[in-house]
């Protein structure tokens, strides 16, 4: 059977509508029965990046979510939702899950909001206890651009259920993109979700997955394939799956289908739902240049991160989460220690008050 991917359209996170394009994208591929038995305890993973509201687009929108489990739980299903945010280690994800509207929408549904304070070792990974434990998951990403990895969508959601500080020594580990992907794919691999309904109603461009510009791209995009989610999401953004790293990887491992014209889009066709020039992240320019080049030029084509000490507000949330642990945040001022770097762009992601931006060397400017 090939893998079917559905595309609707919703104006607004307005309940209604939201619920009408959800339940529509999700009835396109066989409808919640399909995925949902009663009685089974199913998670809810949605795209909780850091502790920001609804509005600034960096988390998934909580009405997403709403729809989600009405659906799920209108199949007799009891509904949990859990996430791991950047940069938490094993604490509890209670203020993001304040800021970004999921207690108050946890609350009003009955769904079971959990921490991932406990993990599994499967193949040397701390995966969320959650995720083992219950008989399936949705998981509900956001449509974002992604710094390292150029696009953030159903794969790359799946590794907030590695816990603790292990996604920060992944960066450590793997500081190069294709490295990196690798993980994050390994992590997908350990709990497959079962469903994936992404949130691309209000998508993120350029610097994401939280700096970046918020577009108005009105989809919702449903499946049980999260590879084929993420590749007709890569259509959508004008790019061929297959140059995003996640992609190619979690192709390549045979966990789902990246070839566009195998996979049986239903509902808007993705010529259709295109997003007309799309802008990617900074850093994903390196894409262009062909591998044996970058090698001999990677000194000079440089991307790194800065802080603007009149943004910043020493909340020292980069401090904390920088893996390489090369950022010092006083009162005087804020400091990077370019040489430590390994350029993983956490500290771009998580800064909670866009206080960090990338700054391009001469070369990477002339190749975007
Ligand atoms: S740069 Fe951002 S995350 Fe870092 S201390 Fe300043 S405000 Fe906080
Ligand atoms: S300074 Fe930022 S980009 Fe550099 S290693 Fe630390 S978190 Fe990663």
């Amino acid at each position: 059977m090939p893998s079917r991917v559905s595309i609707t359209r919703a104006s607004s996170y307005d309940a209604a509508e939201v619920y009408s394009a959800v339940k529509k994208s999700v009835d396109f591929i066989g409808g919640m029965a399909a995925f949902v038995r009663k009685g089974e305890n199913i998670l809810l993973k949605p795209n909780l990046l850091s502790a920001r509201p609804p509005e600034s687009g960096v988390c998934t929108h909580p009405e997403v979510v709403r729809a989600v489990a009405r659906l799920a739980k209108g199949e007799g299903a009891r509904i949990f939702l859990g996430d791991s945010p950047g940069g938490l280690g094993y604490k509890s994800a209670g203020s993001t899950y304040e800021a970004s509207g999921m207690k108050k929408v946890c609350e009003e549904e009955g769904i079971t909001l959990v921490d991932f304070d406990s993990a599994r070792n499967i193949d040397g990974m701390p995966i969320a206890a959650w995720a083992k434990d219950v008989d399936g998951i949705i998981t509900v990403p956001k449509m974002k651009t992604h710094g390292l990895m150029t696009l953030t969508g159903a794969v790359k959601n799946s590794y907030g259920l590695a816990v603790g500080h292990f996604k920060a020594a992944c960066h450590l580990k793997a500081p190069m993109p294709e490295d990196f992907a690798k993980r994050v794919v390994d992590v997908f691999e350990t709990a497959v979700p079962r469903l994936a309904v992404m949130d691309g109603i209000v998508a993120m461009e350029g610097d994401g997955p939280a700096a970046g510009k918020l577009r108005n791209a009105g989809l919702i995009i449903a499946g049980h394939d999260c590879v084929a989610c993420d590749a007709v999401f890569a259509g959508i953004a004008g790019l061929d799956p297959l140059k995003v790293y996640i992609i190619a990887e979690a192709y390549k491992r045979r966990l789902g289908e990246a070839d566009l014209s195998k996979i049986e889009v239903l509902g808007e066709s993705i010529s259709d739902a295109k997003l007309a020039n799309f802008k990617l992240p900074r850093a994903s320019a390196v894409m262009k240049v062909p591998k044996p080049i970058l090698k001999v030029l990677a000194k000079a084509i440089r991307f790194l991160p800065r802080i603007n000490d009149k943004i910043c507000r020493r909340c020292r949330i980069c401090e904390k989460s920088c893996p390489a642990e090369c950022i010092t945040i006083n009162e005087k001022g804020s400091g990077i220690d370019y040489d430590s770097c390994i350029k993983c762009f956490c500290c771009h992601e998580l800064c909670p008050y866009g206080a960090i931006s990338i700054k391009r060397s001469l070369l990477a400017k002339i190749i975007r």
